[in-house]
């Protein structure tokens, strides 16, 4: 269970914040967990914005959808730097999909979190062959926190990490859900 961060900002001039990141394969439950976040964000009343690449239109061209139908609104963005001119002056800055976003991310990031904002990334770390997936590796590399959340194996029903692709397709990026993908786990992915 991931324990929301409490930073102590009393003695401090200025105000710092942070980056969390939220990886794992398909149907782990990443964007439903990002959403969780951001709406407690809300509630406390903490301005908010969301992104996501431009590329991910498969539910919808701007809102952040989750495998069990939970949507929040997002911009979509054709590249990283349009997220350092738009977060403005939010306190909370959501990312989904973040494996497609381009490298910059992570210095867009680390700069939004140096002015004093809480950045939650979610994103596949792996992608369908089981490589790490894009700018993940770095992301999590510079996170303070880092959650990895897991989906049910479809085959066996263990904790499953890897998204199998159901086709012959080779493109590292495919949309599409559950008829292109399912979640297995270890000893199911490579069979
Ligand atoms: P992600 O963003 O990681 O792809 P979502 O948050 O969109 O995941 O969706 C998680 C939801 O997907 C679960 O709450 C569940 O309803 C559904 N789901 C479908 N297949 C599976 C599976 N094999 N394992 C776990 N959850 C699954
Ligand atoms: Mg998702």
């Amino acid at each position: 269970m991931f324990i929301e961060p409490y930073h102590n900002q009393n003695q401090r001039e200025t105000k710092v914040g942070w980056i969390e990141v939220i990886c794992g394969s398909m149907f782990s439950g990443k964007t439903e967990e990002l959403i969780r976040r951001l709406n407690r964000a809300k509630i406390a009343k903490q301005k908010v914005e969301i992104f996501k690449p431009a590329l991910d239109t498969r539910y919808h061209a701007e809102d952040i959808v989750s495998h069990n139908s939970l949507a929040i609104r997002s911009t979509p963005v054709q590249a990283a730097q349009e997220i350092l001119l738009m977060a403005g002056d939010c306190d909370v800055v959501g990312i989904d999909e973040a494996q497609f976003i381009d490298s910059e991310i992570v210095e867009v990031v680390s700069i939004l979190a140096n002015h004093g904002k809480r950045v939650i990334i979610a994103g596949l770390d792996m992608d369908f062959q089981g490589k790490p997936f894009g700018p993940m590796p770095a992301l999590m590399a510079t996170a303070e926190y880092i959650t990895k959340v897991h989906a049910v194996c479809v085959v066996c029903g263990d904790v499953a990490q890897y998204s199998y692709r159901k086709t012959a397709s080779q493109d590292k990026v495919l949309l599409g859900e559950t008829d292109s993908y399912e979640a297995r786990c270890r000893r199911c992915f490579q069979h």
